[in-house]
C-alpha cells in the first residue's frame, strides 16, 4: 500500500522553506500548506481569523497556538491532502508539535519527515531585505530570527530527540537544496 507523505518543513524565515515547499508540492502532487500565507490572505480578506492575527503579523510575532489548530486539523483531513502534504510553516511552537503528532495518530498510513533547512542568520537578514513583504523590515526581520531561535528551535530538538529530524544546508543553490530534499523524500 502506497504510504501518504508528509513534510513538515522548519528553518528560519528566509531559509527557502516557501519556495522548495512549492516546487516539491508540484513535483510529488503534494498539497502545499503555508500557515504564513493563509494569514495573509485572511488578513487581506479581513476574515475574522485575519482580524485577529494582523496586530501579531505585523509585529512579527507568532500568533496564538489556538488560531491555527482547527484550522490544520481541517486542512490535513481535506481531499486534497489525501496524496500527502508539506506543512511549510507550522508547527512553530512545540505546544503546537505535540497538537500535530496526536491529529496524526489518525492517519495510518502516513510517514513523516521533518526538515531542517540551515541558513546562517545573516544570510537570512540579506534575503529577507531584498524580498520586500511588508513584516520585512529589519527591526522586524531580526525580531522575528529571535522568536524563531525562543520558540520554533525547542521544535527542532523535539523531532531530533524522535529521530526524525533530517538537516539539510539551505544555503546552497536553490537547485542544488531541491535535489537533497528530493532524496530525504525518497528514501
Ligand atoms: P511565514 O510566512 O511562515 O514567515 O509567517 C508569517 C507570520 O505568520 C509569522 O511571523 C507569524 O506571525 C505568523 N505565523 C505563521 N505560521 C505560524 C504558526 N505556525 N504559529 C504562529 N504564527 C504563525
Amino acid at each position: 500500500m502506497t504510504q501518504t507523505i508528509g513534510l513538515i518543513f522548519l528553518g528560519p524565515p528566509g531559509s527557502g522553506k516557501g519556495t522548495q515547499a512549492q516546487l516539491l508540492s508540484e513535483l510529488f502532487g503534494l498539497l502545499h500548506i503555508s500557515t504564513g500565507d493563509i494569514l495573509r490572505k485572511a488578513i487581506a480578506q479581513k476574515t475574522p481569523l485575519g482580524e485577529k492575527a494582523q496586530s501579531y503579523v505585523e509585529r512579527g510575532d507568532l500568533v496564538p497556538d489556538q488560531l491555527l489548530l482547527d484550522l490544520i486539523s481541517h486542512t490535513l483531513k481535506s481531499p486534497p491532502a489525501k496524496q500527502g502534504w508539506i506543512l511549510d510553516g507550522f508547527p512553530r511552537t512545540v505546544p503546537q508539535a505535540i497538537f500535530l503528532d496526536e491529529l496524526l495518530q489518525q492517519f495510518k498510513d502516513s510517514s513523516l519527515r521533518v526538515i531542517d533547512l540551515e541558513v546562517p542568520d545573516e544570510i537570512i537578514v540579506e534575503r529577507l531585505l531584498s524580498r520586500k513583504r511588508e513584516d520585512d523590515s529589519e527591526d522586524i526581520i531580526r525580531h522575528r530570527l529571535t522568536v524563531y531561535y525562543q520558540k520554533t528551535a525547542p521544535v527542532l530538538d523535539y523531532y531530533r530527540a524522535k529521530g526524525s529530524l533530517h538537516s539539510v544546508d539551505g544555503n546552497r543553490q536553490p537547485q542544488d537544496v531541491t535535489a537533497s530534499l528530493q532524496e530525504i523524500i525518497k528514501a
